[in-house]
């Protein structure tokens, strides 16, 4: 085993402070990777601060991180893809069973005995996972993502899940092309989501909750911005949109989404707040519309995503920050206050 240098929370209410991990030999088929930087995700702040606890608790100490970008150091002697010295990404997932219905279907996420990055049983070491606020990280091969050499790493990090979480949706709902479609919440999931919509050709209407938001929206790709706060403007809207990716991070209103879907409309939801969002019946029924959700996306279409990121330089907008930032950044996801995606700079964990 290794020491990691990395930084954790100690319970829901501690801040992220330095701490040292351990990480796995690397064994035949895994790669070791020294991480260069790593993207924050809403849900590192929802899974550090245990707001999932009735569905997923937080074990402590929790060590964050799931948008990984950095250097292969070292292989195992079966490993065929990655050498010494690639870039390389690791995403939500480091394992699967490889042997189930879904996994098959190349949607390892639904695998029942998957392994999340974090906070998820740690099959090898015991406990539970450790993230990408880490100085390195051992992953299984088939569960490392190749980088297209043109991306800028600290903003390609945030495709690991921001990226793959929005790109995912939008493909599945079929041709978007000319399609009305709405991106709700402008944070890191949400950037993505405009820009992809707008690379498949959608006319894109962003909803937001900042009035501040509004002229990087339509610099990120969208037609059209709505502020959801005022309800005359979102009821200019009803009955219109095709699609709608809601990606709130917090308790709000979904049938005012759902009263701007037109006939089989669909809204899915990708943001995963702590408490159960009430649907209206009648908002569902009138119009045939549809509610459903959708998990990051398997490996196959994650190396997809970053294939299409490559030939079409689509990177996300970061704010790159030192580990020492970290608690500041989460205060300020918190207020909506980010453009659009931290990532870390993990060169800082070393100096500090
Ligand atoms: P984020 O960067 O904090 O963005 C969330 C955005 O939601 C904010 O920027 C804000 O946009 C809007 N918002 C926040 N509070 C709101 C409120 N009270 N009412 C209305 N709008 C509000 O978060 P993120 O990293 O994009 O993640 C978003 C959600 O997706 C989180 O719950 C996260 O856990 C979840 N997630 C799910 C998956 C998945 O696989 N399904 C993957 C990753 C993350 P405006 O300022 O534009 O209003
Ligand atoms: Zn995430």
């Amino acid at each position: 085993m290794h020491n990691a240098k990395a930084y954790s929370a100690a319970s829901a209410n501690d801040p992220l402070a330095p701490d040292t991990i351990q990480r796995r030999d690397t064994t035949d088929r895994d790669v070791r990777i020294e991480i260069l930087f790593c993207g924050i995700c809403h849900s590192d702040l929802h899974t550090a601060r245990d707001e999932w606890s009735s569905i997923m608790p937080t074990t402590y100490p929790c060590v964050p991180g799931h948008e990984i970008v950095g250097r292969v150091v070292e292989v195992g002697s079966a490993v065929t893809t990655f050498k010494e010295g690639d870039l390389a990404g690791v995403g939500c997932l480091v394992d699967s069973d490889h042997a189930c219905d879904a996994c098959d279907h190349g949607v390892e996420q639904f695998c029942p005995d998957a392994t999340f990055t974090y906070n998820w049983p740690d099959k090898h070491l015991g406990g539970v996972t450790y993230g990408g606020y880490s100085e390195s990280i051992v992953v299984d091969e088939s569960f490392v993502l190749r980088l297209p050499a043109n991306l800028d790493p600290a903003g390609a990090a945030p495709l690991l899940c921001a990226g793959i979480t929005t790109y995912s949706p939008i493909r599945r709902w079929g041709d978007i092309k000319g399609k009305k479609v709405g991106v709700v919440g402008l944070g890191g999931l949400g950037h993505m989501g405009v820009k992809f919509a707008r690379a498949f050709g959608a006319r894109v209407v962003v909803c937001t909750t900042s009035p501040s938001k509004k002229e990087d929206a339509l610099r990120l790709g969208a037609h059209e911005v709505i502020l959801s706060t005022d309800a005359e403007e979102m009821q200019e809207h009803a009955g219109t949109f095709d699609f709608i990716l809601d990606t709130i991070s917090a308790d709000h209103d979904i049938n005012a989404y759902i009263n701007m879907l037109g006939l089989d409309g669909n809204i899915t939801l990708v943001g995963a707040p702590e408490k159960p969002l009430p649907v209206s019946a009648f908002a569902l029924l009138f119009g045939r519309k549809s509610v459903s959700g959708s998990l990051i996306g398997g490996i196959a279409e994650t190396q997809e995503m970053l294939d299409f990121c490559g030939e079409h330089d689509i990177t996300s907008d970061v704010e790159v920050i030192p580990i020492q930032k970290i608690n500041e950044a989460y205060e300020r996801m918190l207020k909506s206050d980010v453009k659009y995606r931290f990532s870390i700079d993990m060169a800082s964990l070393k100096a500090g």
